[in-house]
């Protein structure tokens, strides 16, 4: 007979959000297998609930108190198949650790996700955003995942394709609360060049030892994080607060012309703005008043400073994107989920 849920009411999130904010969930559980999910979902189908999936908490922001049930997903597991020539599989539960598995990878010295070291949060939520740093997405390397289609009923397998991965962008953005994400995995190679292309991790290889490993260069990429992004144990975040708008080359020509300095990236048909320079510019880096701020050497993420709410934290961005658009005409867009879902004024 299946044991009974754990269904935990009045349960306080404030360990399970990186910014720490003190809110409340009406109902909370964790799930470590697909029929415990299912057992949840009924659940809330009969109180007439809207659950919501929650991972590590890295990328939300909760304005309020969440008033349905949380299903925190714990689906662990780790192996390995499909291992010929250079290449292997790895298939992992969604409850596992990013971080760890970039560790884990890399010491079985797969190559990969090793610039994808140190981004908090679980596996079954990499997918979602496409998890990204220093020219590397998850959707590189992801095969395959398990999910549960919430309309339907039924577990499928979606492949590389079938997400419709983009930059910090997927199917599961697209639809959210439709799928829930219970395996992932990922072709990794051991003969595979390493992408050292953004500007602070060659600086930082030209200068240290020449044969790399991907342990090496997750080491490497682990430092250059330390030195510059808050680590949200001591300075709760949700990393970057917004995500970098691309414009047409067209737009990019023009803003140019107007500012000279503006920084870049050209693509294929869209270039890519770094939004901390449009933030840095229009005089908000290393602000703070004295609940929230934005981190002095990173205009892109936004800091609780102890006692700020998601309410603060959104208010905070509202300014900060009036402004942008007023100087730049650029809107920019929120990266994190926020809960109960807001309606922007721009
Ligand atoms: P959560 O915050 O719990 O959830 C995020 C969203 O995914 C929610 O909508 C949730 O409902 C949904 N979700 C969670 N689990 C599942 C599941 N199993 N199935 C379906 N939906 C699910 N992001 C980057 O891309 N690159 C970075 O370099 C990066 N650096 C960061 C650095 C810091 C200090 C912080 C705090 C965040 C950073 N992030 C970065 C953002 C964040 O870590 C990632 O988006 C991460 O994948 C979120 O994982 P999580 O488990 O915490 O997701
Ligand atoms: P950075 O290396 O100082 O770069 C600043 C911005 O310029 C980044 O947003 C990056 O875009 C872009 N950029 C830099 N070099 C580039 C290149 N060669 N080609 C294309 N784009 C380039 O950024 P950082 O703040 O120190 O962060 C390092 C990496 O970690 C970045 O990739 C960043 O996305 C990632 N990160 C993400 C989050 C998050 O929550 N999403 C939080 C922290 C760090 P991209 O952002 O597109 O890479």
């Amino acid at each position: 007979m299946a044991k009974p849920l754990n269904i935990r009411q009045d349960v306080c999130l404030r360990a399970h959000n990186t910014f720490q904010f003190k809110v409340r969930a009406r109902f909370f559980v964790s799930v470590s297998k697909v029929s415990e999910l299912m057992q949840a979902l009924l659940w809330a189908k009969e109180n007439n609930l809207d659950p919501l999936v929650l991972g590590g908490g890295s990328n939300l922001v909760f304005v309020d108190d969440v008033d349905t049930l949380v299903i925190h997903i714990a689906k662990m597991g780790r192996h390995w198949s499909a291992v010929n020539g250079d290449c292997a599989t790895l298939i992992l539960g969604a409850g596992e650790n990013w971080h760890d598995v970039v560790l884990y990878a890399a010491a079985a010295n797969y190559r990969g996700i090793e610039n994808l070291a140190l981004i908090p949060g679980t596996v079954g939520a990499a997918p979602v955003q496409n998890i990204g740093a220093y020219g590397v997405e998850i959707g590189d390397t992801l095969e395959s995942l398990l999910a549960l289609d919430c309309e339907t009923g039924d577990l499928v397998e979606l492949n590389h394709s079938d997400c419709r991965f983009s930059y910090r962008d997927s199917l599961f953005k697209q639809r959210p609360g439709r799928y829930i994400i219970l395996e992932v995995s990922l072709r990794l190679r051991r003969n595979k060049s390493f992408s050292l292309e953004y500007g602070e991790l060659r600086s930082y290889f030209d200068k240290a030892e020449k044969h790399l490993t991907p342990l090496s260069v997750a080491e490497g990429v682990m430092a250059i994080r330390r030195r510059k992004l808050p680590d949200p144990e001591k300075l709760p975040n949700a990393g970057s607060f917004f995500k970098n708008p691309e414009v047409p080359f067209k737009t990019w020509h023009s803003l140019k012309s107007q500012f000279p300095g503006i920084v870049g990236y050209p693509g294929t048909h869209k270039v890519k703005l770094a939004a901390a320079w449009m933030i840095d510019q229009s005089g908000w880096k290393g602000f703070r008043n004295e609940r929230v701020g934005v981190h002095s050497q990173q205009a892109l993420v936004l800091v609780n400073h102890a006692s700020g709410t998601g309410a603060d934290i959104m208010a905070l961005a509202d300014d900060i994107r009036s402004e942008v658009f007023a100087r730049f005409g650029i809107a920019l867009e929120i990266e994190p989920q926020v809960y109960p879902q807001k309606v922007s004024a721009q």
